[in-house]
């Protein structure tokens, strides 16, 4: 059998692999981050993160995704981009992760792959996909200028998005299944006085329609059944979203959603394999609570290696 060619792989580059990942390498442990696109994971489509402890005027997504990734280069963590991973393969104490070209072999795991929005599969969401049809307003704002629009949800993010979105459209419709938000009250009470925000309450998203792009969108009240063609230029969805767990589904158990179900030190069913931040099946999903769960994840790993005897000795270099 060929030896772990790592300690610790971490995967994904958003807040709790970035954090995971600055743990390990202040600990000289030998740690690689494989990263999809670009490190920062879904803050970098928030426009503005207040609940983020330090930043007393809050700081854009982006911003604070860039000064984390600066803190882990810092430290000397590798950051690898690569295809998804396909498929985790586990003999014996090491794991495998098997990518489209190569496969990266390691003594423990820190799965870190967040979440991805959820898509509604209603007629014309894929048609307009990129037309019209979008699930980030910290994106595609601008594009949308003095332009009706229309957001998707009554979660926090739904309403974050559409505070967001009255600084550009000329009118901003949030259409909600339920008569009552689901966002926390802060934001309610913010969007609740916004006067360019409209309520559908009680009202379903059916259709999409348009040539080019989006030009309406078909509402339907669950109350009185009826249904109503909206003008807008731009549909934004936020109902939810699904973990990036697919790759882990043979191996560690997941809860009924798909997330990875851990124990209090984060670790999943497997020895050797943890989960941290939006991926995991924990209560809350808030930027701050998946850096935390970074570092607890790394923590634990730290044991492990050190418990099973896997740990590298450090050799000492510069990536320190
Ligand atoms: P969420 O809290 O699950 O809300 C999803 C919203 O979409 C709900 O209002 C839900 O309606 C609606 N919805 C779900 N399926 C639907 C369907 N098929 N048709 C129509 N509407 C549907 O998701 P989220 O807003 O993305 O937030 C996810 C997590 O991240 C939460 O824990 C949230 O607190 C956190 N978050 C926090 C912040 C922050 O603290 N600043 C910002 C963003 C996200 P119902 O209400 O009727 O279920």
């Amino acid at each position: 059998m060929t030896e772990p060619v790592r300690d610790v792989a971490i995967v994904g580059g958003g807040p709790a692999g970035l954090t995971a990942g600055l743990y390990l390498c202040r600990a000289r442990i030998d740690a690689v981050l494989l990263e999809q696109q670009m490190p920062g994971g879904q803050a970098v489509y928030s426009p503005l993160i207040e609940n983020y402890p330090g930043f007393p005027q809050g700081i854009p997504g982006p911003d604070l995704a860039d000064l984390m990734k600066e803190q882990v280069e810092k430290f000397g963590l590798e950051i690898m981009s690569f295809s998804p991973v396909n498929r985790l393969v586990q003999d014996g104490p090491a794991k495998t992760l098997v990518l489209d070209k190569g496969e990266v072999r390691t003594s423990a795991l820190i799965v870190a792959t967040g979440r991805s929005p959820r898509k509604m599969g209603i007629p014309g969401e894929d048609e307009f996909t990129g037309r019209g049809i979008s699930y980030c307003a910290t994106c595609d704002a601008p594009l949308f200028k003095e332009k009706a629009v229309m957001v998707i949800g009554g979660g926090d993010a739904a309403v974050e998005e559409a505070l967001h979105l009255t600084r550009f459209a000329s009118k901003v419709i949030l259409v909600h299944r339920r008569d009552e938000l689901r966002a926390s009250s802060y934001l309610q009470e913010r969007i609740l006085s916004d006067p360019k925000v409209e309520f559908m309450w009680n009202s379903e998203i059916r259709e999409i329609k348009g040539e080019q792009t989006v030009q309406s969108a078909s509402v339907f009240n669950n109350v009185t059944s009826e249904t109503t063609e909206v003008p807008v230029s731009c549909v934004f969805f936020y109902v939810g979203n699904t973990p990036n767990t697919g790759f882990l589904t043979e191996v560690v158990e997941l809860d009924e959603a798909g997330y990875v179900k851990t124990d209090e030190r984060l670790e999943s069913s497997v020895p050797g394999i943890f989960a941290a931040g939006d991926a995991r099946a924990n209560l809350f999903k808030q930027v701050l609570i998946a850096a935390a769960e970074g570092a607890t994840a790394a923590l634990a790993a730290q044991r492990y290696l050190e418990s099973t005897g896997a740990i590298k000795a450090y050799q000492g270099g510069d990536r320190w």
